[in-house]
């Protein structure tokens, strides 16, 4: 069969670093404890590096405009916390990882936001002090204890503003299923309010035959549009709402949407981020970073190479947090 709805499984996979325009497996000059080799040089890197310093390299500084303020920690999963791997059901977390983003909840609010389905990353991320903004931001759920008209079941802490969508979704998930299963190695993975179709193990001859098949599929929908990731299209409600959005969004269920001593910190790797790096550049305060090893269009103003130095760098915050306790209101 040609095609798979995704289910989560615990078998783990060698990350796989051969695809395009994408993050190969490798350290800043051995920046990175345990982590011996430098990578191959990648053309423009050095270059690009200097429009987007290494927020690791450059902690001192962003830590020093940091100081008595406000820090709103955001995080993508994918190929941010988790490396990008040829099974999207197996993008598992490290456990340093998760340890790394428990104690960064512990001190800073601290947000995942995913184009997974919100259970999806939460079944991956297995934590509870933080918040989970699945479906690029339209179905977010805080931690229960920050939610105070919270039910018994934590649902009211629930927020989804594409909603009305689900029953047109699932009946274009139906009909993807459908339209694609000819096709070898597409797999159809359902995120609730959008839908990927991931092709990273699809033969590069088939790519354009699956893109008009996925896109004949979204053209005659007006409420639907169709987005690009990485290796994936995804079939997306045609609301304005999206991770920038979800930022706002949560920055104000927080009560920081106004404040002026409070600093969005926002790491991610894909294109999807660039709408929470341009709220954050709008809000001329804050810290986008982007994930990348090779050089790429992006307004983040600084950068880490992969998922080990995010962790480098969140072990660091953490550390930094506690050393700044007094500072904190
Ligand atoms: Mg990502």
């Amino acid at each position: 069969m040609g095609f798979q709805i995704s289910h989560s499984n615990k078998q783990k996979v060698k990350p796989f670093f051969g695809r395009e325009n994408d993050d190969s497996d490798g350290t800043i000059n051995g920046s990175v404890k345990g982590r011996e080799l430098s990578p191959p040089d990648v053309a423009g890197y050095d270059s690009w590096l200097v429009k987007h310093p290494s927020a690791l390299n450059s902690f001192d500084s962003i830590m020093k405009e940091a100081k008595g303020k406000k820090v709103v920690v955001f995080l993508d999963y994918d190929g941010t916390l988790s490396p990008i791997v040829e099974d999207p059901d197996k993008a598992f977390m490290s456990a340093e990882m998760r340890a790394a983003v428990r104690e960064v909840a512990k001190h800073f609010p601290t947000s995942i936001i995913s184009g997974r389905s919100r259970d999806k990353v939460k079944q991956f991320v297995q934590l509870n002090n933080v918040y989970y903004a699945g479906s690029h931001g339209m179905d977010i759920m805080a931690p229960p204890r920050a939610v105070k008209s919270c039910d018994k079941k934590g649902n009211e802490g629930a927020f989804q503003p594409a909603k009305l969508f689900l029953p047109a979704i699932q009946e274009i998930s139906v009909e993807l299923v459908d339209k694609i299963k000819d096709i070898q190695g597409a797999r159809i993975e359902d995120n609730r309010f959008c839908i990927s179709v991931h092709y990273r193990q699809v033969p590069p001859e088939d790519h354009e035959i699956l893109k008009e098949k996925v896109k004949s599929l979204v053209e005659n929908r007006a409420e639907f549009r169709l987005t690009q990731g990485k290796m994936v299209l995804e079939v997306r409600p045609s609301i304005e709402w999206n991770k920038g959005d979800a930022l706002n969004y949560m920055l104000d269920t927080l009560g920081f949407s106004n404040a002026k001593d409070v600093l969005p910190l926002y790491i991610g790797d894909d294109r999807t981020d660039e709408d929470a790096f341009k709220v954050i550049a709008a809000r001329r305060e804050g810290f986008p970073i982007i994930v990348s090893s090779t050089p790429k269009d992006t307004i983040a103003w600084y950068s880490l190479r992969d998922p080990p130095e995010v962790l480098a760098f969140l072990l660091r915050l953490a550390k930094w947090r506690k050393s700044e306790m007094p500072f904190f209101k």
